[in-house]
């Protein structure tokens, strides 16, 4: 059996690969049984077993912790959630500060649990530069979402303008016309983040079995291949992977994202770039481009996704030489120091997107079911405020965790549209994008063009997430 098939740089760099766990054999009894051994699963777990010790807690893992998402992302902790101005607009003005001051709050209670419980996975608070780059129009687009957030109430120490000479003390990246610095945002290493959470929760007593994909979901029971598992609450916790365990199937939406990884750079060339802070970047494209400086000095780059038609899975993510020229060719465009690198690692993965656009925390008492996603490539940080308002909800504590907007009722959920529509709403989306991208970076596109790509793509974006109501 291998125990770490190939999935990312960050899972490489873990080292001589430990033996996976046993898979779960015969028939057991726990209070809570959690499908999926990713960083929602794993916080769940986690802050179950904190607040309870003497609850039995059991996870199964189709493959190994941390081989979905949680073990390939771009190690972004982010203190903000998908969607969360629409999500908070519907607040008064007091509960929309209290449930701001629990998101921005979430890099620094990872902080606090990694140091608590000796984790060591790169943790570093250096705040999130969102850079207009690549053409002038970027920078109007990122003033004006600067303006609706401090309009909807943050200050300028939460997002603040920098200037391109501001910006140049942090990051120097190819034409820059400014960035928004956002203060609540740290980087991880995602492996040793996931992989130190299973650890830590061996420690705490909870039982995790890999090589154990759960085959059916059936109210008080998780069946695996070898073995079942009787539990009074169940929690899903596989976010894109929902396609393969109905009922939660059509609420979330498998779409990919894929990375490159340069070798380690020299310090020379790191003096060309920057990030000496443990900064995360990203560029204002629609089309999604990020990245951060690991903590051995390579860079790492995300860009573009894909969805496959029916939101199948992507399995292999031995990504194609083009699907890797394409991420160096914008990596190069916006750092061209970088023009030499060599890239190492290239690899990608599946994550989950809801109807809404937003995630959500779920419980179904009834059926003793509680799950959450829906991240929407923001997992990372939400995940952790997820185990929390999951382990709340499951310990029936009537905490300030549970009575946020983005805990709802099962039947609150919407589902996804039937194909074709998602597909082709999905391409036409994404060329809107492509196309404006490809305008609005030749200096030589007309004025009216320019306008004409930007409503066009305005459009689009509005047909995906509709506006914001006014606070
Ligand atoms: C390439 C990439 C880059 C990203 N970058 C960022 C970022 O920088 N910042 C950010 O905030 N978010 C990012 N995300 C999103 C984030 O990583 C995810 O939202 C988050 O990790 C989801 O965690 P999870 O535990 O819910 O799901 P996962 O990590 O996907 O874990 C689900 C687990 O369930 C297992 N499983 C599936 N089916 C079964 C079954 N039937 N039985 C048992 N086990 C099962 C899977 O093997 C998997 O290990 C990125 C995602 C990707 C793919």
């Amino acid at each position: 059996m291998t125990a770490f098939p190939p999935v990312s740089l960050w899972m490489d760099q873990l080292g001589a690969p430990p033996p996976a766990r046993a898979p779960l054999s015969g028939e057991r009894e726990v209070d809570v049984a959690i499908i999926g051994a990713g960083y929602t699963g794993l916080w769940t777990a986690y802050y179950l077993k904190r607040q309870a010790p003497q609850l039995r807690v059991a996870v199964v893992e189709a493959q190994i912790a941390g081989f979905g998402a949680s073990g390939r992302n771009g190690g972004w902790l982010i203190g903000e959630l998908a969607g969360e101005d629409r999500l908070l607009a519907r607040l008064e003005a007091q509960q929309r500060k209290e449930s701001r001051v629990l998101l921005q709050d979430i890099p620094d209670e990872v902080g606090r649990v990694v140091a608590r419980e000796a984790i060591a996975c790169d943790f570093r608070k250096g705040g999130g530069l969102y850079c207009a780059a690549r053409y002038p129009e970027q920078q109007t687009r990122l003033r004006r979402q600067l303006d609706d957030w401090h309009r909807a109430g943050h200050g300028t120490s939460d997002y603040a303008w920098l200037d391109p000479a501001e910006l140049a003390q942090q990051l120097h990246i190819a034409g820059a016309y400014g960035a928004v610095h956002f203060a609540h945002l740290a980087t991880i290493h995602p492996a040793r983040l996931v992989r130190g959470l299973a650890t830590c929760l061996e420690r705490l007593g909870v039982d995790l079995y890999e090589h154990s994909p759960a085959l059916e979901l059936t109210p008080a029971c998780v069946r695996t291949p070898a073995g079942m598992l009787r539990a009074d609450w169940i929690v899903p916790a596989i976010e894109a992977h929902a396609i393969g365990l109905p009922p939660l199937a059509r609420c979330q939406l498998a779409v990919q994202s894929l990375m490159i990884a340069t070798e380690p750079l020299p310090p020379g060339l790191w003096r060309q770039i920057g990030l000496e802070q443990g900064q995360a970047f990203s560029e204002s494209s629609r089309l999604v481009s990020y990245g951060q400086r690991t903590a051995d000095n390579r860079m790492v780059f995300g860009a573009r996704g894909g969805y496959r038609y029916g939101g199948r899975l992507r399995q292999d993510f031995v990504l194609t030489p083009d699907e890797v020229e394409q991420r160096r060719r914008l990596l190069v465009d916006l750092f061209p120091p970088l023009a030499g690198a060599r890239i190492t690692h290239a690899w990608g993965g599946n994550l989950g997107v809801a109807r809404e656009f937003h995630p959500h925390m779920v419980c179904d008492p009834e059926r003793r079911l509680a799950w959450a996603g829906g991240y929407g490539g923001e997992g990372v940080g939400a995940s952790n405020l997820a185990g929390r308002t999951l382990a709340d909800l499951i310990l029936g504590r009537d905490s300030r965790l549970v009575r946020q907007p983005w805990v709802v009722p099962a039947d609150a959920l919407r589902n996804w549209e039937p194909e074709p529509l998602r597909w082709l709403a999905y391409h036409a989306i994404s060329r809107s994008f492509a196309v404006e991208d490809f305008l609005l970076s030749r200096p030589a596109t007309p004025p009216w063009l320019r306008r004409l790509s930007q409503h066009w793509a305005d459009a689009m974006e509005r047909l995906m997430e509709p506006p914001v109501p006014a606070p």
